[in-house]
């Protein structure tokens, strides 16, 4: 019940927002935690609908008016401590257009269990300016590199597609069309990764 959304800019403007309202219909359904408990849940910025669990917001089960007291924005950590960074990385899709024309910077492998993508893309909610996101994915489950000789960068050409889909997470940074809907589409990908979980971070632009 408090908008004190000035702490956002210390979290580099890490995204909060899950989806519309179903509601109110005008205001985000944003990650928050209550000041007093330091517990983390969900909330309406206009209408102050509550939620418990960001896998399920409809307009039948938020929780009794004001359950939460007043809130504050969460950091970029206590989200990915809850592992909810998927249900805010659609909307973040949406406000970096997918990452269209973006570029592919790094792409790191660990024990075949960890990736770690860095990609440079433009953020149209901050003055376009350029940002670099350093998607991480925990708990591989498949993955497909294909590097092309001579290309040292590859060119988000057709953007980034992310759906979940039976629980697990697939990323594609290079969808072959705009349909991505089966495990197949993503498949036809030369750059895709598949994983229990999956985490980003907002960073400075850098080469
Ligand atoms: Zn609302």
């Amino acid at each position: 019940m408090c908008y004190n959304f000035d702490l956002e800019t210390t979290y580099m403007n890490y995204p909060t927002k899950v989806k519309r309202c179903p509601i109110c219909k005008q205001g985000w359904v944003q990650i928050v935690k209550e000041i007093s408990s330091g517990q983390i849940y969900l909330c309406c910025s206009e209408c102050d609908a509550e939620w418990a669990d960001p896998s399920t917001i409809n307009e039948n089960n938020c929780l009794q008016f004001n359950t939460y007291g007043e809130y504050i924005v969460v950091s970029p950590d206590e989200i990915k401590a809850k592992s909810w960074g998927k249900y805010v990385l659609e909307e973040f899709l949406k406000r970096i257009h997918n990452g269209d024309d973006g570029l592919i910077r790094k792409v790191e492998i660990n024990n075949m269990k960890e990736a770690i993508i860095i990609v440079s893309v433009m953020d149209f909610e901050n003055s376009q300016s350029w940002i670099n996101v350093k998607f991480t994915a925990n708990n591989l489950k498949e993955f497909k590199i294909v590097q092309k000789q001579n290309f040292s960068n590859v060119v988000l050409s057709s953007g980034i597609k992310f759906k979940e889909i039976d629980g697990f997470c697939f990323l594609d940074f290079d969808p072959y069309s705009d349909e991505i809907d089966t495990v197949d589409d993503f498949r036809r990908s030369e750059v895709y990764v598949c994983c229990d979980e999956i985490c980003f971070d907002i960073l400075p632009y850098s080469e």
